[in-house]
């Protein structure tokens, strides 16, 4: 080739100059991949060979970080699981609840999940033709009648510990049952996390998740996650709706979530170290009607956590006695406690559900749900437990 004109060369991609691998998972920002002649172009648009294209069919980066997260979720059930990311938690919920269902079909679920999951559930699940029963699913008998009564149940779609109540379904028993009549289990395990508790092992056939939360860690970047055994379903299905609503995550987010991943157990231990303790403190404190936390004795679902997670996670709830006056101050009162509305982050964070997440929800089912005015979420962080703790019991005084 002749010697480029300078503006021909300010345009011109690079040459290809590796000679050793780079440590650190690279940031692939490319939306698209190059043929080395038309041949590779035929055989991998053709399917003969396997090849990157475009980036929203995929992308190193996006494939990297999603292995490691299936590699985790499944690491009790010998590695097998292979996994999509998406751009946030909802389009992963999304995705696989329209890959799975059809109309005429049931879905069968909890009252009380993630409130986006329900409005999803109501305004657009409903609206494709597919019937909704919304019921406790942590009694056998219970499920078992559910599923005698509605023939058509396809899917069965649990939170297990829920939010913000903490209360967790019994996996293998709600699997076990579901697929007694042919359904499928798909398990958001947000609030566990691959390192407490691993939904796959225990029979469910998909594990969803927000990334955004303790898989990221740092509140850095939104994210979703599918992960299952079941490889012609995530290939024909699960990708394909992907690829087709252009769901994919963005490769600068994706390595934000690896750079969390390393230090998820880290992370973890002392999550469930420090609510345990907090809890167990909380539980003596005058100020407080109630803490919900699946590791006290007193808590309704404290056998089955104790049966399906490593430990008990680092989300609780209190009850603050006096109502909504009394939340309010007590939430105004932190310093180290920051009042935001996520979860999972290194730091301690407070949410008022009655006013921010089930806002929306009518005052007779959220107090049927445990929610009442005086409820404060806690996302305990990973700081000395003992400033935590401080800080909450200041702020009960105040
Ligand atoms: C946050 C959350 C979601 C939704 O995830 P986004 O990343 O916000 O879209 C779904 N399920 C649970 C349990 C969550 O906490």
């Amino acid at each position: 080739m002749d010697k480029l004109k300078f503006d021909s060369l300010t345009v011109k991609e690079w040459e290809h100059i590796l000679t050793t691998e780079p440590h650190i998972l690279p940031i692939y920002a490319t939306s698209s991949f190059e043929f080395d002649d038309t041949q590779q172009s035929i055989e991998i648009f053709g399917g003969a060979k396997s090849g990157h294209t475009y980036s929203r069919y995929g992308n190193p980066t996006l494939e990297a970080v999603a292995s490691k997260i299936a590699l985790l979720e499944s690491y009790d059930h010998g590695g097998s699981a292979t996994g999509v990311l998406t751009n946030s938690g909802m389009s992963a919920i999304h995705i696989t609840l329209f890959s799975l269902l059809k109309p005429g079909d049931t879905l069968i679920t909890q009252p009380d999940i993630y409130g986006g999951t329900t409005e999803m559930i109501h305004q657009m699940v409903s609206q494709q033709g597919i019937q909704v029963v919304l019921d406790n699913c942590d009694d056998a008998d219970r499920l078992e009648e559910l599923f005698r009564k509605h023939s058509s149940a396809r899917v069965l779609y649990l939170e297990t510990p829920t939010n913000p109540a903490l209360s967790c379904v019994d996996i293998k028993m709600a699997t076990s049952v579901a697929h007694s009549y042919g359904a499928k289990v798909v398990v958001d395990n947000t609030f566990a996390t691959p390192y407490l508790q691993q939904p796959l092992s225990l029979g469910a056939d998909i594990v969803i998740h927000s990334t955004t939360k303790y898989l990221n860690g740092h509140g850095n970047s939104l994210g979703g996650v599918i992960i299952s055994n079941d490889t012609e379903l995530m290939k024909n299905s699960i990708w394909n709706t992907m690829k087709l609503t252009g769901a994919n995550a963005s490769p600068f987010d994706a390595f934000l979530t690896y750079q969390g991943l390393k230090t998820l157990a880290l992370r973890m231990e002392r999550h469930c170290k420090n609510a345990n303790q907090i809890a167990h403190e909380l539980e003596k404190n005058k100020h407080i009607l109630k803490v919900n936390y699946p590791g006290l004795q007193s808590h309704n679902s404290h056998s089955i956590a104790k049966k399906q997670m490593r430990d008990f996670g680092g989300m609780m709830s209190i009850e603050i006695k006096g109502g909504l006056e009394k939340a309010i101050r007590f939430m105004d009162s932190l310093h180290l406690c920051k009042r935001v509305p996520t979860l999972g982050d290194v730091d301690t964070l407070v949410l008022h559900p009655a006013s921010s997440s089930h806002v929306k929800v009518p005052k007779e089912i959220r107090i049927a749900s445990g929610i009442s005015d005086g409820l404060v979420r806690i996302s305990v962080g990973i700081e000395n437990g003992e400033d935590i703790l401080n800080d909450i019991l200041q702020a009960l005084e105040a």
